[in-house]
């Protein structure tokens, strides 16, 4: 628990820790912020981090560590084969999800090119409770086919359902007997849904998919990358499971799947990641890969340092206190932005506050790329950086044509044990003041397109004067 109600009535989360290290973080001024946007092409990633006040890109790889973490890394032992290092982390996996086989890899996306590789072969499907950027490529270049059995509830911004991140167990089930068992490579749960806005799934819908995963034979996996919100929210939200430890429930969750595999960027705040399973067969199909493609068994291209961060992490995964922390601010955020009328995704989910720019500048077309100006703007005014998740995040079809987003999200994620009350507060302030003058926001066009992964890299420029007109506006009122 790490909600207090002030005797004011408000009510806040409390930071059930404190920083012993800090990082010294610079706002400055608008003009230069216009500045700095210019240089990066009205493109978020390419800002230099010297110019981002609170950045809210992602969560990936920049969580805060522990006093624990950081004194564990110097402990690392460094040998090559059969380290101590190795043994630790080993032991932590076999530990809490009761796993007998641990496999390193270098992040998330190398544990799935090397499942990929194991599991899928050409014509075959992986279907899944939502699709994630790495993953879909991964299981695509292995000539396979990612196929969506989300639930309705999904995709609606503004709901109360409190586990969006379910599977559709019906369409599963019908997806499997049009394909045929033979066809399906695994059945791919994620935790903590990261493409609908860090939405859980309940341990009642995972049970289910187990049972039809047993009827017809099928490998069931689980992406933990993001197993921390999605325990809190059990926890939190599933009534069966108020009773049960965070231990407790990550131990129900990992006896039902076959294979366990998480990006340490966010699993165990460090950087690394890892495969854990109690099937011999895949492990031996998998291990035969590791020394090609990431490294030695015992490393798997990770530092030793990151493997003791990551051991220690994943022991404080287990704490309340830690795990609803990020959970937390990002509820506060969304309720305070909700009274503000400012359009969020509901319920909040993990990873961060996401802000729904198809209604907040409605007045901007799909083609003009509403998150990324959104996303622009907001830095304009703030200095907060955060993620353009919409029609700028996809490629265009053969003909050259726009492929339209289900969704256009801004992202503003909420790295773990970073920012303090007073950021989320500055970060509420400043963007319900750019919904109050929205009208002012107008669309983006790219002026050099990339033809892969083209957000990334590339360069955009506004439709017409109007990055001037917001700061101007933003000035005069900051002036009075
Ligand atoms: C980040 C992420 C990955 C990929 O992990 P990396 O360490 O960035 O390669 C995979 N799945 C989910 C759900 C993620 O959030």
């Amino acid at each position: 628990m790490n909600r207090v109600k002030l005797f004011s009535g408000e009510q806040i989360p409390l930071e059930m820790h404190k920083p012993k290290i800090v990082q010294k973080i610079r706002l400055v001024p608008p003009e230069r912020r216009m500045q700095a946007m210019e240089e990066a092409g009205y493109n978020n990633f390419l800002l230099k981090n010297e110019d981002v006040f609170l950045d809210m890109l992602t969560d990936s790889g920049v969580n805060a560590m522990s006093d624990a973490q950081q004194a564990a890394m110097m402990m690392a032992d460094d040998s090559y084969a059969g380290s101590q290092t190795f043994t630790r982390l080993e032991r932590k996996c076999q530990e809490i999800f009761g796993t007998r086989h641990f496999l390193p890899a270098h992040q998330g996306r190398a544990c799935e090119h090397l499942l990929a590789k194991v599991l899928v072969r050409p014509g075959m499907i992986v279907p899944t409770n939502y699709h994630f950027t790495t993953t879909k490529a991964h299981i695509v270049l292995s000539g396979g086919e990612v196929v969506e059995a989300y639930i309705p509830e999904a995709l609606e911004t503004t709901s109360t359902y409190p586990f969006k991140g379910n599977m559709d167990v019906e369409k599963l089930e019908a997806l499997i007997e049009e394909h045929g068992a033979e066809q399906v490579a695994f059945v791919r749960m994620e935790a903590g849904t990261n493409l609908i806005g860090g939405q859980p799934f309940s341990l009642a819908n995972l049970a289910q998919v187990r049972d039809l995963c047993t009827r017809y034979g099928l490998i069931l996996v689980l992406d933990a990358s993001l197993l921390a919100d999605n325990l809190h929210f059990i926890k939190e939200r599933e009534e069966e499971c108020r009773g049960l430890t965070i231990r407790e429930i990550t131990r129900s969750i990992a006896d039902l799947v076959d294979v366990i595999y998480f990006s340490a960027r966010k699993l165990g705040c460090a950087r690394g990641g890892g495969i854990c399973t109690n099937r011999e067969d895949l492990f031996v199909k998998l291990r035969e890969l590791l020394p090609l493609y990431e490294g030695f068994l015992t490393y798997g291209g990770m530092s030793v340092r990151e493997m003791e961060a990551i051991a220690v992490g994943l022991e404080e995964t287990m704490d309340e206190d830690m795990i609803s922390q990020g959970p937390q601010f990002i509820a506060y955020m969304v309720e305070e932005l909700q009274k503000r009328c400012v359009p969020v995704v509901t319920p909040p989910g993990g990873l961060g506050c996401h802000l729904n720019a198809a209604e907040f500048v409605d007045h901007l077309p799909q083609e003009q790329y509403p998150a990324g100006a959104l996303a622009a703007a907001l830095y304009l005014v703030s200095g907060i950086r955060g993620m353009e998740r919409g029609t700028m995040s996809e490629a265009r079809d053969a003909e050259g044509n726009e492929v339209l987003a289900d969704l256009e999200l801004l992202r503003l994620a909420v790295p773990r044990r970073v920012y303090t009350l007073s950021h989320v507060k500055y970060a509420i302030d400043r963007i319900t003041w750019l919904y109050q003058h929205r009208r002012l926001i107008g669309g983006l066009h790219f002026v050099d397109e990339p033809q892969t992964l083209r957000f990334f890299l590339g360069r955009l420029a506004p439709l017409s004067p109007w990055p001037e007109q917001l700061v101007g506006k933003f000035e005069e009122d900051l002036g009075c």
